[in-house]
């Protein structure tokens, strides 16, 4: 997709903003990674829980699991990462930019030139254990989550006295050494997975293959993505890996251009035949129904925390030419609206002082107190009352709760709504129950 003007503006406000920052900028920044800043981690925590919740607290058959990045090296061995995780690549003889064979075509994407061989380059960052580089050992950073869930497969299934089919799920980082990292926090060099891998009977796995694959885009549709901003796309033939028996992406529309977002793989047999026969241990799964043991098939659904953020984010992302508010000094101006689903917003409310004045100050403060037990909130008094609501349009806060001098009087609120602007008259008393129905 190339920074085009459209990712311009979203990186520019989550700078602005608060969500995403270069990591180490001072420095000249990091080897192709972000930091999230106070509202971006408050969204990637939305979405990790949302997805938590949606696949292990509300599922009878999926539990969790947080396994280490730091893992034995032969487990890398058994997952064919050493031999195999690794891109073709190609150098353009004339320019000598590279990039992944198949992503390009015979010539150089930028100046036409003539491509060396593809090569092969190992996408895992090495380490050392040990105290000195002579004496240690040599280990990896892990670059997907998944292989943690399949050594742990037996241990988890027999302390959480599970029968297949079941389900193990773990959100946490990953790191590739990636050729062509991109396209701001798309494709990043640290990046965060939420990965469920579903063991199964082979015969069950297509049955299963389509469930998640339903499951999986509902999720996405439920947090308010446009649907016809995602799409699936089967794998072809040639595509799948050496052991998969079928893929297909999510896709979302990035500014014209669709990029997957999160993979669904029925991976059969592979990973926990190769996990047994590389470290000598079992790990079939014992059926005491019919007495006999045999290797699940996997059916895993692999998302990206980082990636749905940028969705969510290029999705939510709204601007209102001409103008909304009164603050909007020409009919020229755009204001920008951040229309991300309730769930997802960072900050839930936001609660103004209509001025920064006495005793509406105390006023606005004890009724931000209160909210704050409840939900993500925000206490800003700074500005103009159009500026704030620009302010918090742009953060996605679905509603804005002002104090003004006749709350004092009346004992009574105005609540704006992010996307409609309305405004109502609320009881203090109510205000509570009056939020909860609207963004719970
Ligand atoms: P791609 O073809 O884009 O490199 P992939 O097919 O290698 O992706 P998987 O190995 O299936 O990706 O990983 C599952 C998910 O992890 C992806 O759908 C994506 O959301 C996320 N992901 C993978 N690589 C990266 C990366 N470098 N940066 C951010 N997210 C990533």
């Amino acid at each position: 997709m190339g920074l085009s003007n459209g990712m311009g503006k979203i990186i520019s406000l989550c700078k602005r903003r608060g969500f995403i920052f270069q990591s180490s900028e001072e420095y000249g920044g990091g080897p192709s990674t972000y930091d999230y800043g106070p509202l971006g981690v408050e969204l990637k925590n939305n979405i990790k829980e949302l997805w938590w919740k949606e696949m292990v607290r509300l599922r009878d058959n999926i539990v969790g699991l947080d396994s280490a990045i730091l893992m034995h090296p032969r487990v890398w061995e058994a997952s064919g990462h050493v031999q195999s995780f690794s891109d073709e690549l190609v150098e353009c003889k004339r320019c000598h930019k590279r990039f992944r064979a198949d992503h390009i075509g015979a010539r150089c994407p930028e100046c036409k030139g003539e491509l060396t061989k593809p090569k092969r380059f190992n996408l895992m960052f090495k380490t050392t254990v040990g105290a000195t580089e002579e004496t240690g050992r040599e280990i990896y950073l892990r670059p997907e989550t998944a292989q943690g869930i399949y050594v742990d497969f037996k241990k988890v299934y027999e302390t959480s006295r599970l029968k297949v089919p079941f389900g193990i799920a773990q959100i946490g980082k990953a790191f590739r050494n990636e050729i062509t990292p991109g396209d701001f926090i798309f494709r990043t060099r640290e990046f965060e997975q939420m990965e469920m891998q579903f063991f199964v009977r082979s015969r069950e796995a297509p049955k299963w293959f389509d469930f998640w694959k339903k499951e999986r885009m509902r999720w996405y549709n439920n947090l308010g993505i446009n649907t016809k901003h995602v799409r699936f796309r089967e794998h072809q033939k040639d595509e799948l890996a050496h052991y998969a028996k079928r893929a297909i992406d999510i896709e979302y529309k990035f500014f014209g251009e669709w990029k997957e977002i999160e993979g669904i793989h029925n991976r059969g047999d592979w990973d926990l035949s190769r996990h047994s026969k590389y470290s000598g241990k079992d790990l079939s799964y014992y059926d005491d129904e019919t007495h006999k043991s045999f290797i699940p098939y996997i059916v895993e659904t692999s998302g990206g925390v980082d990636r749905s953020l940028l969705a969510f984010l290029v999705d939510a992302y709204t601007e209102v030419r001409g103008g909304r508010t009164t603050t909007t000094k020409s009919a020229k101006d755009t204001e920008i609206v951040l229309k991300l689903h309730k769930n997802l917003a960072p900050i839930k409310v936001a609660v103004l002082p209509l001025v920064k004045k006495q005793p509406l100050i105390t006023m606005a403060q004890d009724i931000y107190k209160e909210l704050r037990q409840r939900w993500s909130c925000q206490y800003d008094e700074v500005g103009s009352i159009g500026r704030r609501y620009r302010r918090q349009d742009e953060t996605g806060a679905p509603f804005c709760v002002t104090i003004d001098f006749n709350s004092l009087e009346d004992k009574q609120v105005t609540s704006r709504d992010r996307d409609t602007m309305k405004q109502e008259r609320v009881p203090i008393v109510e205000l509570i129950d009056y939020l909860k129905e609207k963004i719970e």
